[in-house]
């Protein structure tokens, strides 16, 4: 075997892992040395018999582990986008012992005495070091030795039981797909959608990772449709009693760690900081969100001519949106072809804000052929980092649409970012892709987190980019989400594919209508999936739950947000969100969303004040909010990005909440 490829950096330009020469056979040889060289390093650091500074322990461990710091980084971005059998086996074994190894460095009590005894003048110093010392104090450092060996063996537990979970899911997409024999029963679907998912004469049509499936919006077959649906809410039923498994160990896990529940332990390091601040910026939310969602449940019910069930919600509200706004999302799609939203919008957009512009690399590749990258520059020439696209679902591709860094961006390093965009767009059998309004805005919201990890400036890769609070995370993706539809953005990327020409003005102004049509649904089923969250974080140490259908039917009506026609967005048995990672995750953290979107509310509000798309303001969120990543106080930033702190209102009024 030659050399591993992880041993020593890539020698291809912005340290891109050089995909061409790793093999699945690679990486646990890798994590093995990376281990064992930073375990190495750590008791180095610990038993070094001079005085702690700031420079020979927390600079020295932000220097230690490069090599498995380097495989993790590829593995994590493999196993999420490209999970082969391999991959998936490699998995298995592999992160019950990485979560060991991250127990073995906080629990290490020699090192931590020495974090306690550093200090430094120099801020961006001791901003770090004190996300260290509570880094440690919440991996349980302070415990005793007993307290600790029960910890180890909890987070070894909750690893190995997330793990299960998140491949049972990733088998139950394709294991709880809609077949179908008759093509008659697939009345609604594009010729090209039927196409796609035929094999042999059967029609297979996986699941998306969400409860409605978009399917529904186009099947005009009832029977199919309540069948599609059906599956869809009762997929990969072996995960309740796993989610069971992870919220109880979670509780006690908290317990051990000084807070009453999961939630508490996992907002107090969040910009939210109490379960009380989360609680009542939901409770705001949940009635006049309900009451705007039956609204619209009455509407839906007098088109179809009768009381409609969950699975007609979607055909209905498209049948709706024709009938009160004369607009047909289908429409709009022949001027969103895939390349076109990316180069003349995404980057077009991105480089009327900030100056930067984009080069094609096409001699540097990928892991799939699919893989697109992209080299970024400043306005003034300089080189900013590569730009990572993968666009297109395939099996081995986990659900939803995420940002993932290979580099870290850090002064200490002297290394700039390299990004990474997935999106879960269909490969059509040929021609041209072309995307949904909803596919295009969720390319512009990952590109938001793109630009947060490209932009970062900062001396240490613990703080880079988007390495902020998990309920900060989100708020510059959103912020982004505003150009999709900036008029200038629009005109400049929707044309059709294939006479070139402008998306009527007319269609726009009736898709913008529509828009603001459908707010109840889509806040009720995110509020809905928040609040179960919530609920199974908040159990007691010790309590149990039977039932875990029950538990959740009962959570959402102590809520006030069950609603039999707008089911949560995500059932505890496919909440890969909270429940496919052991100990990290969105678990108590899927309010994060709305959370985060005061803050995105706000920030349009001031970017349309201030004539929107120009370079100033582009520069002006750029250098007081992006390029600071986590390396300050994140709500400071904020604050001298806009001036003063946010409100609420501009969110109630977005959503149509304000009574
Ligand atoms: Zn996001």
């Amino acid at each position: 075997m030659a050399e591993n490829p992880f041993f020593s950096p890539s020698t291809l330009p912005y340290k891109l892992p050089d995909f061409a020469e790793i093999r699945e056979e690679h990486y646990l040889p890798a994590f093995e040395r990376g281990m064992t060289d930073q375990l190495r390093e750590v008791e180095a650091i610990a038993g070094d018999p001079g005085p702690a500074t700031f420079a020979n322990t927390v600079e020295a461990l932000e220097r230690s582990g490069q090599i498995l710091k380097r495989t993790a980084t590829v593995f994590m971005s493999i196993a999420s986008s490209d999970a082969t059998d391999g991959i998936r086996e490699i998995e298995t074994e592999i992160l019950p012992k990485l979560t060991k190894h991250g127990d073995a460095i906080h629990l290490n009590r020699a090192l931590y005495e020495r974090i306690k005894q550093v200090a430094t003048e120099d801020p961006e110093e001791a901003w770090l070091l004190e996300k260290y010392r509570v880094d440690f104090v919440r991996a349980g450092a302070d415990l005793s030795e007993a307290d600790q060996e029960r910890l180890k063996e909890l987070n070894e537990e909750l690893t190995k039981v997330a793990t299960t979970f998140s491949q049972n899911l990733l088998r139950a997409s394709t294991g709880s797909a809609l077949v179908v024999e008759d093509v008659k029963e697939l009345d609604g679907l594009s010729e090209s959608a039927i196409k796609a998912i035929e094999k042999d004469g059967t029609y297979v049509l996986p699941l998306l990772n969400f409860t409605n499936q978009p399917a529904l919006a186009e099947l005009t077959d009832r029977q199919t449709r309540r069948k599609l649906y059906e599956l869809s809410v009762n997929r990969a039923p072996e995960n309740f009693d796993l989610a069971v498994k992870l919220a109880t160990l979670r509780a006690e896990r908290a317990a051990l760690l000084g807070y009453p529940t999961h939630a508490a332990y996992s907002v107090a390091d969040q910009t939210a900081k109490t379960t009380d601040a989360v609680e009542e910026m939901l409770g705001k939310l949940v009635g006049p969100a309900v009451a705007n969602a039956r609204r619209e449940a009455e509407l839906l019910s007098e088109q179809a001519g009768f009381p409609i069930e969950a699975w007609d919600w979607s055909f209905y509200a498209e049948k709706v949106r024709k009938a009160r706004y004369d607009f047909d999302g289908a429409e709009l799609r022949p001027y969103f072809e895939l390349d076109r939203v990316l180069r003349d919008g995404v980057f077009h957009a991105a480089g009327e804000l900030y100056g930067i512009t984009f080069a094609d690399r096409d001699d540097l590749a990928g892991y799939h052929p699919d893989v697109r990258v992209f080299e970024v520059f400043n306005a003034d020439g300089s080189q900013l980092g590569l730009f990572v696209f993968d666009p297109y679902a395939r099996p081995t591709k986990r659900g939803g649409a995420w940002m993932n860094n290979l580099v870290d961006q850090s002064h200490l390093f002297g290394e700039l970012p390299v990004v990474m965009n997935n999106l879960n767009v269909t490969k059509p059998a040929e021609g041209p892709t072309l995307l949904t309004f909803d596919e295009v805005n969720t390319a512009f919201h990952e590109f938001g987190h793109a630009l947060h990890g490209l932009f970062s400036d900062v001396r240490f890769p613990r703080v880079s980019g988007t390495e902020v609070p998990r309920d900060f995370v989100e708020y510059p993706s959103q912020v982004n989400e505003m150009w999709a539809t900036w008029p200038s953005v629009l005109a400049n990327f929707a044309r059709h594919h294939e006479t070139g020409e402008p998306v009527p003005a007319e269609l726009l102004e009736k898709m913008k209508a529509a828009e603001k049509f459908n707010q109840g649904f889509a806040t009720v089923e995110y509020l809905a999936a928040a609040l179960l969250d919530w609920a199974w974080h908040k159990l007691a140490p010790g309590e149990t739950v039977e039932d875990a259908e029950a538990f959740e039917a009962a959570a959402l009506e102590r809520a006030g947000i069950a609603f039999d026609l707008v089911r949560t967005r995500y059932r505890t048995n496919y909440f890969a969100h909270i429940f496919s990672s052991g100990t990290g995750g969105y678990s108590a953290g899927y309010y994060s969303y709305i959370w985060s979107e005061v803050l995105d509310a706000e920030s349009v509000e001031w970017f349309k004040e201030n004539d929107g798309l120009k370079r100033g303001n582009g520069d002006h969120f750029r250098s007081a909010l992006l390029s600071v990543g986590g390396s300050m106080d994140v709500m400071a930033a904020f604050r001298n990005f806009r001036g003063r702190d946010p409100r609420i209102e501009p969110l109630l009024e977005r959503r149509g909440l304000l009574t």
